[in-house]
Parts: structure tokens; C-alpha cells; sequence
């Protein structure tokens, strides 16, 4: 069978998965990144790296629990800076209501099969002791965990590239064409398929192709502490995170914090639908503030760097993976808003199976480009 080559644009986390899985499969793999190494741009560069399996929807519970497991399973060489660590994941409740909506939850999480126990009065302290005493109980995952993505998207560059990629950094794709992309050193590369994995900026180049997608913009400001002052043992995050999350986002901060391996605590976040800029430090505040309500004496550890990163979400909620409508050989995996890191080695396999008529692990029909697109 001949060799297909495949040309991958961004390698953030979601372009590195794509490279390792495809040259995995035998593809002739070249991926182009606009920056100076793979993971140092984009939202894989800002975001805080926590592997979950989000009960939003039963579509999207299945694309997390792959991921998931990928992680879980494949990490690249596990280190202090790229393996995958299981804290697991402790979702807080103040009041009767967010109890009630953890246990319905835990309920759709169960159903799915994944590991997730209801903890009510006492039991939620005796697991998370740093946690405000007034709190109503919490829901643990504890198959959860943490990645630092960065190092973990470079790794898994440097596996493609052992197995046969190749990497070309400080090169922008123009356009992406039928065949082929352009490139701003006015060359071309030919390939017989081509993955859009550019994050926030695919909107502009599917423009550039002729093509109309959903993607949003949404900030998100996040700080860490100095190393050793890690007072958890979960990914700490409180019930109403899920809402300000999906829909139209105005301006949320929702108590989300993660221990490192480093000892470090990452503290956010916040939403709101614009590019990222400048750290606003009373937006830093809110979130310190929020923070301080479900983790008592936590404001007032050290911080030592603040910093924003932009999310790329969609109209629906729902990332877009599978062949872009309207151009021939061209696929986009984008779109994934706070689940990127998590869900980035599921859309790897789910576009791999696409490219190579191959039959997918899961559905892939929720996350088809097509349901939302225009073509001009
Ligand atoms: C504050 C914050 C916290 C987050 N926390 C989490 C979390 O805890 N867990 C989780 O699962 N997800 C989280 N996310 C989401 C996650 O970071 C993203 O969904 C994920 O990193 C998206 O990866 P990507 O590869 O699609 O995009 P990006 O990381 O943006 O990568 C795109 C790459 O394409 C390159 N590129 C763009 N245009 C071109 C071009 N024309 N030519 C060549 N190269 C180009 C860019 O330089 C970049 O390297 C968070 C995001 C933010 C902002």
C-alpha cells in the first residue's frame, strides 16, 4: 500500500497527538508549527493541564474517557514533567442544590462506567482536609489526573519524529488548499491529506480556505504558587465551574485548583468571550477571592506568576473533529474550549481512523465539522 502523507498544521497538544498517532500508523507525517518548538504557543502553553472526564453529556463523556484512558495509558516517558499523575478529581458543593447536581453527575458517570463516589458531611474532609469546613459534600473521580502539557506535546513530537516525522518550527501555514498548503516563506508542501490543528487561530485559516467555522474566543487568567506550598491532594473544583463553561460565557471566575508535582499549586479560573491580553489583576483577585472560599488560607500562599491564555470554544459546546466541509483532503481537530489537553489523544484517533477509512473507537458523529459550517 502506498505511504500517505499527511501534513499536520500546529502542534500544540492537539497537532503533537495527531503526529504520534498517525506516523504510528505509518503515515508520512510532516507537521508545521508558526512557533519556535512545539507546546510553547497557544492554549496548550496556558492551560493548566488537568486530565477529567466531564459529565456535560454522554458524547462528551465518552470523547473524555478515551482521552483519558490514552493518557493514562500512553503518556509519553513519565517524568516529574510529562507523565500523567492520578490526583483524581474532587468537585465541592456550599449548598443543597450543587450536592444535588454532583449526584445526578455521578449517576450520568456511573452509567458510563466511570469511577465516581458521592461524598457527603465528614467523608469530604476526611479525603481533602485544607477544604472549608461549611461545605455540603463533593463528588471524587478518582482516576482523574494531571499532565503538564508543554513537555508532554514536545514528547510526543519527538516519538513522530523517531518513528519518521518530521517537524519544521518558525514556519506559518498561509493557506491550506486542495493537495497542498502555502506557506509565508512563499513555498508550498504537497499531501494527500492536510489536519487543521491550529487552536484558536483555524478560524483565520479556514477563512484563508474559503471555509466559515465556529470558533470563539475565550480568556481564561491563571496563577501558580511557589513550590512547596501544595495543601491538596485533588484537582479541586467547585459544582457551578460546569455552567460557566458552557453556553454564552459574559464574565465567570469559578473556583478550579491544581496541585503539580512540583509541589506548586495552579489556582484559576476565569472566562470571558475575548483573546487573551494582559493579566488584569483584579481579575486575579476574583479568582484568589473565590479560591479563598473553598480553600481557607489559600490566598495567602505565594504567588509566583500569573498569566492568561485564550480558549478555542465552539457555538455548540462541542469541539470539531473530522473532514472540514467544502475542501477535499482536509481535515480540523479544534475547537475543544477547557478540555483540550484531556481530549487531545481521543480527536488524534478519532481523525487517524478518519484518514485512514479505519473504524473508530467511539462515535464519531457528535464532533462532525459538518453540523455548523458554512461554505463560501
Ligand atoms: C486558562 C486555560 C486553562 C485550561 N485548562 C485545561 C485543563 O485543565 N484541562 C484541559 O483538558 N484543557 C485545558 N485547557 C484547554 C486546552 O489548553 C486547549 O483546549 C488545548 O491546549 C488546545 O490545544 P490545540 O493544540 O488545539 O491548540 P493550541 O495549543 O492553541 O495550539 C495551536 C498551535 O498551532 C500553531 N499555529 C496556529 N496557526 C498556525 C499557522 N497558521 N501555521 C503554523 N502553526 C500555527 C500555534 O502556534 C500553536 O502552537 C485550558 C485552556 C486555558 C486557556
Amino acid at each position: 500500500m502506498a505511504i500517505l502523507k499527511v501534513v499536520i498544521v500546529g502542534a500544540g497538544v492537539v497537532g503533537a497527538s495527531c503526529a504520534r498517532s498517525l506516523a504510528r500508523e505509518g503515515a508520512d507525517v510532516v507537521l508545521l508549527e508558526q512557533g519556535e518548538a512545539p507546546g510553547v504557543r497557544g492554549a496548550t502553553a496556558a492551560g493548566m493541564g488537568h486530565i477529567t472526564v466531564n459529565a456535560a453529556d454522554e458524547a462528551s463523556i465518552q470523547l473524555c474517557i478515551l482521552g483519558r484512558k490514552i493518557w493514562r495509558e500512553d503518556a509519553p516517558p513519565s517524568s516529574e514533567e510529562d507523565g500523567f499523575v492520578e490526583i483524581g478529581t474532587l468537585w465541592m458543593a456550599e449548598d443543597d442544590a450543587s450536592l444535588a447536581d454532583l449526584g445526578l453527575a455521578a449517576s450520568r458517570l456511573n452509567e458510563a462506567g466511570v469511577a465516581a463516589d458521592l461524598l457527603e458531611g465528614s467523608s469530604l474532609f476526611e479525603v481533602e482536609p485544607a477544604l472549608a469546613r461549611d461545605l455540603r459534600g463533593g463528588l471524587r473521580l478518582p482516576e482523574d489526573g494531571a499532565i503538564y502539557a508543554p513537555t508532554a506535546a514536545a514528547s510526543m513530537v519527538g516519538e513522530a519524529v523517531q518513528i519518521g516525522a518530521t517537524i519544521r518550527t518558525s514556519v506559518k501555514v498561509l493557506a491550506v488548499e486542495r493537495g497542498q498548503v502555502l506557506l509565508d516563506d512563499g513555498t508550498s508542501i504537497s499531501a494527500d491529506a492536510i489536519v487543521i490543528a491550529t487552536g484558536l487561530e483555524a478560524l483565520e485559516l479556514c477563512e484563508e480556505t474559503g471555509v466559515s467555522i465556529p470558533i470563539l474566543p475565550r480568556e481564561g487568567h491563571l496563577a501558580i504558587t511557589s513550590r512547596g506550598t501544595c495543601v491538596l491532594n485533588h484537582h479541586v473544583v467547585e459544582a457551578a465551574y460546569q455552567q460557566g463553561a458552557l453556553g454564552e460565557v459574559e464574565d465567570t471566575v469559578a473556583c478550579a485548583i491544581l496541585p503539580r508535582s512540583t509541589g506548586q499549586l495552579c489556582i484559576g479560573s476565569s472566562r470571558r468571550p475575548r483573546r487573551a491580553g494582559e493579566v488584569d489583576s483584579e481579575l486575579i483577585e476574583r479568582i484568589m477571592v473565590r479560591s479563598e472560599r473553598f480553600v481557607p488560607g489559600i490566598s495567602g500562599l505565594p504567588v509566583v506568576r500569573t498569566w492568561s491564555g485564550t480558549r478555542a470554544a465552539t457555538g455548540d459546546d462541542r469541539p470539531l473533529i473530522g473532514a472540514l466541509p467544502g475542501i477535499e483532503g482536509v481535515w480540523i481537530a479544534a475547537g475543544f474550549e477547557g478540555l483540550g489537553i484531556t481530549q487531545a489523544p481521543a480527536a488524534a484517533q478519532l481523525i487517524t481512523c478518519s484518514i485512514l477509512g479505519q473504524e473508530s473507537p467511539i462515535d464519531p458523529g457528535p464532533w462532525d465539522p459538518s453540523r455548523q459550517m458554512a461554505t463560501s
